[in-house]
């Protein structure tokens, strides 16, 4: 065997072995077609290589002629196949250029069947041998066809289709196209310059050399075999890490007891994890579409659900929702479930996709914790009224007493003779206004001691002022202490529990009242006003002792109390209330003495009711 076929089947069996590694990678992957005309072309040149080894070794130009002949055949598959590969796996390369190239070929291949003992030769008269490094090199000599213009084009054509790809995958920037452009177009480049200019000194006799077009064949494939391969690896280590990245997500979702689900609505199929359909008491193995989704679900949070499923799916945005289930064995199970629509892989379909979580215990928790807000809450009220009492029996001994004293009034006019009926006229319709104004009392009293669900609805600031103010008006008048509102024009209602609110300023109008028990000047503002048109601010100013500025941090926290039977717990109840409500309260102490405290409320929203 001589070097030369030595080298000619080395290059010829690794070609075919890059060939079939990367037919079996497109049988894998379909869509992956840079795969295939890579086999196309890496298969092709073993082809071509039987037939230049064949023609370098010619013994006569007959033999010569068919060999060149026939080589013209793997040569056109070879260029046509790579200028697909170019086109779709470096998505580079001017199409008129690409159409150029392959039908300037396919005319060679027709003319070379057509014209001459080949495309190159009109007739091979003799062959020239020369020696190679030992190896016996046979040239052609003979007339050549006049066509033989034709792949010379088409190799122009080649040419500049190649260093145009290459101009564009450089100017792409970015690491990877750069390294295509060197790698793929610089190597095609030399090979087809290599080519093209031996090839037209050995076909026009000038050099006595073996053609080296497998050799520079074989460069392209191997430039364009590694760059493949380096994409196959770094698909599988994608893989690997997907695979890994599965199996993170896997264990923190089930950390989380999180449970996936999707749906596509174009097929209404829902594919949940089997947390998810433990999660909705469904079969494990049934297929699930949304009705039979929403079946599962309590009929009073179905609507809601469904709305915000929509509402994500049109505005590709993301839910959140929380809702029950009803188990068939009964019972139910709380739900929160997120959401987000997204486009699918193939095309335009909108998919949704999300995670749902049991939250039976979170919800059981937050209505224990609710219940119990209630109670202190109430409790405390029990306790301020406590405070109040004293003036408050006043307040309703006040009409009980007129009630009286007209009476026994109204007992000596009718005793009279004759009794004088306009006067008891007048003194019952006095009754019945200080009847009225006991029972006034007594109603404003049992709404504040009622206990009860809290109950939101739009609250006016105004309307809780004056709540207050009718409250603590009598106990104020005894503790010799001024009481001033200023409530601003403009304010809008706040969403809310009024009785609740109303319990937050008594608290406060109460704190201080006792803060202002030893000092002379005792006034209390109460200040309501807008603030930046989001929110309401009222505040509540003395001219009491102030906090102790060492306590100032913690008066909210509960059981913190400066009083000598105080229990510590209204401020806390306060803060709990106003956090509630999406609010804020703060105390301060004032410059000139005394302290204000402020809580901000947020505007109701516009649609509530
Ligand atoms: P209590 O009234 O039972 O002490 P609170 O939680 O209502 O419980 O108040 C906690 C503490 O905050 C009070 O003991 C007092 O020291 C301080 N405090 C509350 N309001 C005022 C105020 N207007 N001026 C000065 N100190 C106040």
């Amino acid at each position: 065997m001589t070097w030369i076929e030595l080298a000619w089947t080395v290059m010829a069996s690794a070609s075919l072995t890059l060939a079939g590694i990367h037919l079996f990678a497109w049988f894998r992957n379909r869509s992956q077609r840079a795969h295939l005309w890579f086999f196309a072309l890496a298969a092709s040149v073993p082809l071509f290589s039987v037939f230049e080894i064949f023609a370098i070794e010619a013994k006569t130009p007959a033999e010569y002629a068919f060999a060149s002949k026939w080589a013209q055949v793997p040569l056109f598959l070879i260029i046509t196949a790579f200028v697909a590969f170019v086109r779709t796996y470096l998505d580079a390369g001017r199409a008129w250029l690409a159409g150029g190239v392959l039908v300037t070929r396919a005319a060679t291949l027709v003319l070379n069947f057509t014209t001459g003992v080949s495309v190159l030769h009109e007739e091979i008269t003799e062959l020239s041998h020369a020696v190679l490094w030992g190896a016996a090199v046979s040239a052609p000599v003979g007339v050549l066809n006049p066509w033989f213009i034709v792949p010379q084009i088409s190799n122009v054509l080649l040419l500049v289709f190649v260093v145009d790809a290459a101009i564009t995958l450089w100017r792409r920037g970015g690491e990877t196209a750069r390294r295509h452009a060197m790698l793929v177009g610089g190597s095609l480049v030399l090979c087809v310059g290599i080519a093209m200019v031996m090839g037209l000194a050995i076909t026009t006799g000038v050099l006595r050399a073996p053609t080296p077009l497998t050799a520079c064949f074989f460069l392209v494939v191997v430039a364009m075999g590694y760059e493949l391969s380096r994409d196959l690896f770094q698909a599988a280590q994608l893989a690997r890490e997907l695979r890994e990245s599965e199996r993170r997500t896997e264990l923190a979702a089930r950390a989380a007891e999180l449970a996936f689900w999707s749906w596509d609505p174009t097929r209404d199929d829902v594919w949940m994890s089997g947390k998810g359909r433990e999660l909705f008491d469904l079969d494990p193995t049934v297929p699930i579409d949304r009705a039979a989704l929403l079946e599962r679900i309590h009929a009073d949070d179905r609507d809601a659900l469904r709305e915000a499923w929509e509402g994500a799916l049109r505005e590709r945005g993301a839910f959140e929702k929380e809702f029950r289930v009803v188990l068939r064995k009964g019972g139910v199970v709380w739900i929160a479930v997120r959401g987000q629509a997204e486009a699918a892989q193939a095309g335009d379909r909108s998919l949704l996709r999300g995670v749902v979580l049991d939250i039976t215990t979170r919800r059981r928790l937050e209505h224990e914790v609710e219940e119990q807000r209630n109670e202190l809450a109430h409790l405390s009220r029990v306790a301020t009224l406590g405070e109040l009492s004293g003036s408050l029996a006043h307040e309703i001994n006040q009409p009980l007493m007129g009630i009286l004293s007209n009476a026994q009034a109204a007992q000596r006019f009718m005793a009279s003779e004759p009794p004088n009926l306009d006067e008891v006229r007048e003194i019952l319709v006095d009754i019945v206004e200080d009847d009225k104004r006991a029972g006034e009392v007594i109603r404003r009293l049992r709404v504040l001691l009622k206990k009860g669900e809290v109950q939101h609805g739009l609250v006016d600031p105004g309307d809780v002022v004056g709540d207050v103010l009718r409250v603590t008006r009598n106990d104020l008048l005894n503790r010799d202490i001024l009481l001033a509102p200023e409530l601003a024009h403009d304010l809008l209602p706040v969403f809310g529990d009024r009785i609740q609110l109303q319990q937050v300023l008594l608290n406060l109008v109460m704190n201080a009242c006792d803060a202002m028990t030893g000092v002379d000047r005792r006034e209390i503002r109460i200040v309501a006003r807008a603030v930046e048109g989001l929110a309401v601010e009222f505040a509540v100013c003395d001219t009491g002792v102030g906090v102790p500025p060492a306590d100032i941090e913690r008066i909210f926290e509960p059981f913190v109390s400066t009083k000598e039977h105080g229990m510590g717990l209204g401020l806390s109840v306060c803060r709990t209330i106003v956090a509630a409500h999406g609010g804020r309260i703060q105390a301060e102490n004032n410059a000139g003495g005394g302290a204000t405290f402020r809580l901000t409320l947020p505007l109701a929203p516009t649609d509530a009711k």
